[in-house]
């Protein structure tokens, strides 16, 4: 937990990356926000949480997993859900929770696509969400295993709570430039192929699937300078 020794933040902030086999991003990653952060004079703390089983990875879980540890350690009010490849360009991209309380989408300019604003329905990358809203949606479904869709169904859930979500690119076209964000390298990981299919069912889940129904075992939690790292096995558990 970094807090600022000159003033007394409003809130505290819990930032979560979902991971696993990234370690260079890691690194590169950690390295460049918490300068960031600090510049920012909040009081937070990052947490990164591992997948440790190798089934396809499944980033809702993760984060849903780490929006439960965080807050069983301290009283975070707001929640940022954070690609462990994006790193924000601009330091007025201030990471808290608006004051209107609405959830943010926060990435929305990124290099890799030469800053062509994202469209109006992505909730992908980095995502801002108090406390409270994201228990209200039930957080991110437990069921999309392997890539794409969760983002999706995530802002659904927002429009069903009638949640709408702020984007500064639709406050004021000058802000526009403040949500851009470069994406590390990678390779494209394989799209999860039913990703379709339980998107178009999800929205008979929603109450069903996600913080309420959660299941995981932790391996490990450890507080280290930089990060709190929470390794877990998402594999269901046999019956005896
Ligand atoms: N991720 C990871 N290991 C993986 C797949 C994904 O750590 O094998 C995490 C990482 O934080 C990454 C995020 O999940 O930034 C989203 O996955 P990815 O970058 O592959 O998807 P993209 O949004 O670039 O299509
Ligand atoms: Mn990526």
């Amino acid at each position: 937990m970094y807090e600022p020794t000159n003033c007394q933040p409003r809130e505290k902030v819990a930032l979560i990356v979902p991971y696993r086999r990234r370690k260079e991003h890691l690194k590169i990653f950690l390295r460049y926000i918490h300068p960031f952060l600090q510049r920012q004079q909040l009081a937070y703390a990052v947490f990164v949480v591992e997948q440790f089983d190798s089934l396809p990875f499944n980033r809702g879980m993760l984060m849903n997993i780490g929006f439960k540890e965080a807050i069983k350690l301290d009283s975070f009010q707001c929640f940022i859900f954070h690609d462990v490849d994006l790193l924000p360009e601009d330091d007025r991209n201030l990471y808290k929770c608006p004051e209107d309380g609405k959830p943010r989408q926060m990435a929305f300019l990124m290099d890799i696509y030469d800053y062509k604003p994202a469209p109006n329905s992505y909730f992908g990358g980095v995502n801002a969400f108090l406390t409270t809203n994201f228990q209200l949606i039930n957080g991110f479904s437990n069921l999309f295993w392997g890539w794409g869709s969760e983002d999706d169904d995530l802002y659904r859930r927002l429009l069903h709570h009638n949640l709408t979500v702020v984007r500064l690119s639709l406050m004021d076209s000058s802000l526009v430039q403040i949500a851009r964000y470069t994406m590390l390298d990678h390779d494209l990981v394989n799209p999860n192929p039913d990703r379709e299919i339980l998107f178009k069912e999800g929205s008979y889940r929603q109450k069903y699937d996600g913080l309420s129904n959660l299941k995981y075992v932790v391996l490990k939690i450890e507080v280290t300078p930089l990060y709190t790292h929470i390794l877990v096995d998402l594999r269901p558990k046999m019956p005896k």
